[in-house]
């Protein structure tokens, strides 16, 4: 469902991402794990076609990322979802589920099946006043108003208190479950853990490790498990 080879991206003198290669399976929940500014976002941002690359490609659901085409396919999480603060959850949700143009019967069962699967609370209180765990709560579903085949979050459990944080990766189990395609980054590899197939850990831009948790750390011992993670 996805395959990015020979990835890279830089900026002046600077790679964010150095010749990154992997594959995403329909179905497989993928991790991209690492510390601060060892290009995860840069890599995601790819593949929702941000960004685009400097060499190599990068391709979801059959289409180049950079083919205006596979947005229909693909619903990104960023690591700060910017909401609009006077609006409500619905009223917020109706609005991209119109810029896509669902129609309004099929986004409001949609929208109500999200919110309701991730008890999200107070529907009709302006976003700007509800909690952080919420806030995020709603931008999930946001990237479900399309329907899209394949999910895209960027550290979508983190900063997140621990009741909230397994809510969200319990989430993305059903996601899975559902047949969806997700890729998802992550600091902590405890968080990936519990719910990714297989992970790549990425460090100053390009793939250290990579295979299952239990393989990663079979192969590479504690130390990397710890030093590229937190
Ligand atoms: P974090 O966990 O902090 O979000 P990350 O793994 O997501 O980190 P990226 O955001 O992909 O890392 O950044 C990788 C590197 O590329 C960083 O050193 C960052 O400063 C640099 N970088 C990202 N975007 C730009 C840009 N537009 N111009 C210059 N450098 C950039």
């Amino acid at each position: 469902m996805i395959e990015v080879a020979g990835l890279e991206k830089t900026y002046g003198d600077f790679s964010a991402v150095v010749d990154s290669t992997f594959a995403v399976e329909e179905g497989e929940v993928f991790g991209i794990v690492g510390p601060n500014g060892a290009g995860k976002t840069t890599t995601l941002k790819t593949l929702a076609g941000l960004i685009e690359p400097t060499a190599g490609e990068a391709r979801v659901a059959g289409y180049d990322s950079t083919e205006p085409a596979m947005r229909h396919h693909l619903g990104f999480l960023p690591e700060e979802s910017p909401l609009y603060e006077e609006m409500t959850a619905t009223s917020y949700l109706r609005f991209f589920a119109d810029l896509y143009e669902v129609p309004r019967s099929v986004a409001d069962e949609r929208i109500d099946r999200a919110l309701d699967r991730l008890d999200l609370d107070h529907r009709d209180r302006r976003l700007g006043d509800v909690s952080k765990g919420m806030k995020r709560k709603v931008a999930i579903a946001r990237s479900l108003v399309n329907d899209p085949d394949v999910l895209v979050y960027d550290e979508p459990a983190s900063g997140l208190d621990p009741v909230t944080t397994n809510s969200v990766l319990e989430f993305t189990r059903e996601l899975r479950a559902a047949g969806k395609t997700v890729v998802f980054s992550a600091h902590n590899l405890y968080h990936v853990e519990s719910v990714c197939d297989r992970v790549v850990i990425m460090n100053e831009g390009r793939i250290v490790a990579r295979g299952t948790v239990d393989e990663i750390r079979e192969r590479h011992g504690e130390t990397t498990y710890h030093v590229y993670t937190d």
